[in-house]
């Protein structure tokens, strides 16, 4: 960012959206497991659309901040900085913004994201590829929220000094990118919310199912062990009420066998703990046989029934009496008859296998395991799925950073990753033992995944389809537009084809609004041409009075007024040409001083309009007389006239000057006065030299004014002239 070009307002700006963008995002929305919706990241949106690439960089630094601060991983910097860097710059060069995102996933964002995945958090690989394209989901999201933002805040596309479009953008193009924009916006809005229920729901199902199970099995758990527990005690109390002598108590143990199936061994040890009696009588025979007697005066159920005369349910053991077996042992004290002195214990060792027939009450949920563990939390039970060992401690971890859910989670085995392994429901059982109940996760996350690609691909097909069809609309809404810019083109090109206009614009289906401004156009036309014919008419009509005063001024400048001969200022000036084309020709020039006689009196005697009917009519005879188109008639002055005479034959001049001088003394002149009649007289005085004579008009008059004079001198009314050889 160039200093010089750094705005303040515009600063303020970004850092304002910038702060606003980090709290977003230390807050993103959780959605299912590790989905999150970061909205944060539209203001550096907002500001690559408004202020260009730097900028957005700016704000970007604030955004990531907030990520990093939820995420604690510094690739957001890497991944989320050359993203406002790539938008910016695409605004700068009229890309549009939507576009220019979905570009920067599939060509940068993606494989950075796969990449920081892969290599650095060791995210299981499978699961890699919809943790990508969910950010990449994410950031067409915010993109389109922005963009959004821009469209829908005045005061935003209204600022001062913002980017703006090199390029016009047609109207159906602005249209048909408003349109995909609000569709994208709606439908990643409604798949959004609408698999983010889906998914809450189905984790309430599996929630309500863990703990149905837990209720039901343990319920048929608690109802086993009191069951046995009664039968245990009953047989002790038999033993004791019956005051059996105890060589009689191993007929007592035949005779319950068959009944009791859940005891896979039950013996009857006497005061000092030692085996008298036992069940089924084989074992007996076995344990008889061994070289020591065996004792069971230190286990936990002896004491608790021999001394503190409780009908007792112990831990998971390994079992020393029958076999060596891992068992529960339930024990009973057996008393001395109608005494508190117990004499002996009674023992049954459970049959373990039977949780699980538990375990296949449950079939119907296939997914489901459990574990049984006693007030030790060791393991009494585990579904054979989970290949955990009985009497082992059950160790797990709860909890993941990664994954939230509403759901209790566990790992069992892998207890260092960070997906975790089951569901759990968990219950405390009235012996103090614990039932859990637990479902893979795995399924769960993979339904969730499926659900949001289905989604995904759902949502490109649609944004595939609102393209399409917003393009239609566009067309569609600016098509008569574009017809009626056309329309009125190319009637200024004169090229009109009507018959298509009309059958394209002017049928039914043509909006009232662009039809009346065709009809509007129409008539501004109509009246426009008219007035440009009005106008054609007036400005013919004023170049043709131009070119009348023009000529008029011309004349004017030329010629004398009374007259109508050429004035001296035009004959001096034309001199110079006629001599000029004379010399080259080698041709003679006549040049004629006339002075009329007595002119004075004329004025005197008929008065000064008759004078200048006088001179008019010495004009006239001047004309008829010399009709050469080069000849040049001109008033010089008062009552003295010049001719030029280019061109003549020297021989004939003097006479032809005698035919004038005599025409005009013979012409009767009538004063407009009075009508009274007169006539006047002319001297002539010319001179007839070659051109080459002199350049000056000057020159010839000189010599024609002293013709002139010699004229006069004779007596008026003649002709002097005197032919120059140079
Ligand atoms: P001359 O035979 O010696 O030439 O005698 P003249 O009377 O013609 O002599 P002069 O040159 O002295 O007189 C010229 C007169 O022409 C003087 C003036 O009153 C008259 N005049 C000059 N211009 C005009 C004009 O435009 N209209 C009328 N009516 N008279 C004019
Ligand atoms: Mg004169
Ligand atoms: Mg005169």
């Amino acid at each position: 960012m160039r200093v010089s070009a750094l705005n303040i307002a515009h600063l303020k700006l970004a850092t304002f959206l910038g702060l606003l963008g980090l709290v977003l995002n230390i807050y993103p929305i959780p959605l299912f497991a590790n989905v999150q919706l970061i909205l944060g990241n539209a203001a550096v949106v907002i500001v690559a659309i408004l202020l260009g690439p730097w900028y957005a960089l700016f704000t970007a630094l604030f955004t990531a901040t907030g990520l990093m601060l939820a995420w604690s991983s510094a690739h957001v910097y890497l991944v989320f900085l050359l993203e406002a860097l790539w938008l910016g710059f695409a605004r700068r060069r009229d890309f549009p913004i939507l576009y220019a995102s979905i570009c920067y996933w599939l060509l940068l964002g993606l494989p950075l994201m796969g990449l920081y995945l892969w290599l650095i958090t060791g995210m299981p690989t499978y699961h890699i590829p919809f943790t990508t394209v969910k950010q990449a989901f994410n950031g067409i999201f915010y993109t389109t929220l922005g963009e959004l933002c821009v469209v829908a805040l005045p005061s935003l596309w209204h600022l001062k000094d913002k980017l703006v479009n090199h390029t016009r953008r047609t109207m159906s193009a602005q249209l048909s990118y408003l349109f995909i924009l609000i569709t994208t916006i709606s439908l990643l809005t409604s798949s959004l919310v609408f698999n983010h229920y889906f998914m809450d729901k189905q984790q309430v199902l599996i929630n309500q199912n863990l703990n149905d199970t837990g209720i039901s099995l343990g319920h048929a758990t608690e109802t086993y062990i009191s069951t046995n527990t009664r039968t245990i005690a009953s047989i002790g109390k038999f033993i004791s009420v019956s005051g059996l002598p105890f060589e009689q108590w191993q007929l007592v143990l035949d005779s319950v066998q068959g009944l009791t199936p859940s005891f896979t061994t039950m013996f009857i040890a006497n005061e000092d703990g030692d085996i008298v009696a036992g069940s089924p009588l084989e074992k007996l025979n076995q344990v008889k046989l061994l070289p020591q007697k065996v004792n069971v005066l230190d286990r936990d159920y002896f004491i608790q029934a021999f001394i503190h005369h409780n009908t007792f349910v112990s831990p998971v053991f390994i079992g020393r009496g029958l076999g060596k077996d891992i068992i529960i042992a339930i024990s009973a004290p057996i008393f001395k008859e109608e005494s508190k002195t117990a004499i002996g214990i009674v023992e049954g060792s459970l049959d373990l296998s039977y949780f699980s027939n538990i375990d296949k009450q449950n079939q119907h949920h296939e997914t489901q395991s459990i574990i049984l563990l006693d007030e030790k939390k060791n393991i009494v039970y585990a579904s054979e799925r989970l290949g955990l060992q009985p009497l082992t401690p059950f160790n797990y971890v709860t909890g993941s950073t990664e994954y939230r859910t509403r759901l209790q989670l566990m790992n069992i085995n892998q207890e260092d990753t960070e997906t975790p392994e089951y569901i759990y429901a968990h219950h405390k059982l009235k012996n103090g033992w614990h039932l859990y109940v637990v479902e893979p996760f795995v399924p769960l996350l993979t339904l969730a995944q499926e659900q949001y690609t289905k989604t995904i691909v759902l949502l490109l097909l649609s944004m595939v389809g609102a393209i399409i069809i917003a393009k239609a609309i566009s067309r569609l809404t600016t098509t008569p537009l574009a017809l009626l810019a056309q329309h009125f083109s190319q009637k200024k090109d004169g090229s009109i084809n009507e018959e298509k206009f009309e059958h394209e614009l002017l049928d039914n289906s043509t909006p009232k609004e662009i039809y009346s401004l065709y009809e509007s156009l129409e008539a501004n036309q109509q009246a426009l041409l008219s007035y440009q014919l009005e106008l054609e008419d007036k400005v013919k009509q004023r170049t043709m009075d131009l070119e009348i005063a023009n000529r008029k001024l011309k004349d004017m400048a030329e010629r004398d007024s009374l007259t109508n001969l050429y004035n001296r200022r035009y004959t001096e000036k034309q001199f110079l040409k006629i001599q000029d084309l004379c010399e080259r020709g080698q041709d003679a020039i006549a040049v004629v001083l006339l002075d009329l006689d007595f002119f004075k009196k004329v004025n005197d005697t008929y008065g000064h309009l008759a004078g200048d009917e006088c001179l008019r009519v010495m004009a006239e005879v001047l004309t008829s007389h010399f009709k050469r188109d080069v000849d040049l008639l001109c008033r010089y002055g008062g009552e003295e006239f010049v001719l030029i005479l280019p061109m003549c034959n020297t021989l004939k001049v003097e006479q032809h000057l005698n035919g004038f001088r005599e025409k005009l003394a013979s012409v009767v002149i009538t004063n407009p006065a009075d009508q009274v009649t007169f006539s006047v007289t002319v001297s002539i005085g010319a001179i007839i030299a070659d051109a080459a004579y002199s350049s000056t008009l000057e020159v010839w008059l000189k010599q024609a004014d002293e013709n002139l004079y010699k004229a006069k001198e004779q007596g008026r009314n003649c002709v002097i002239c005197t032919l120059v050889t140079v």
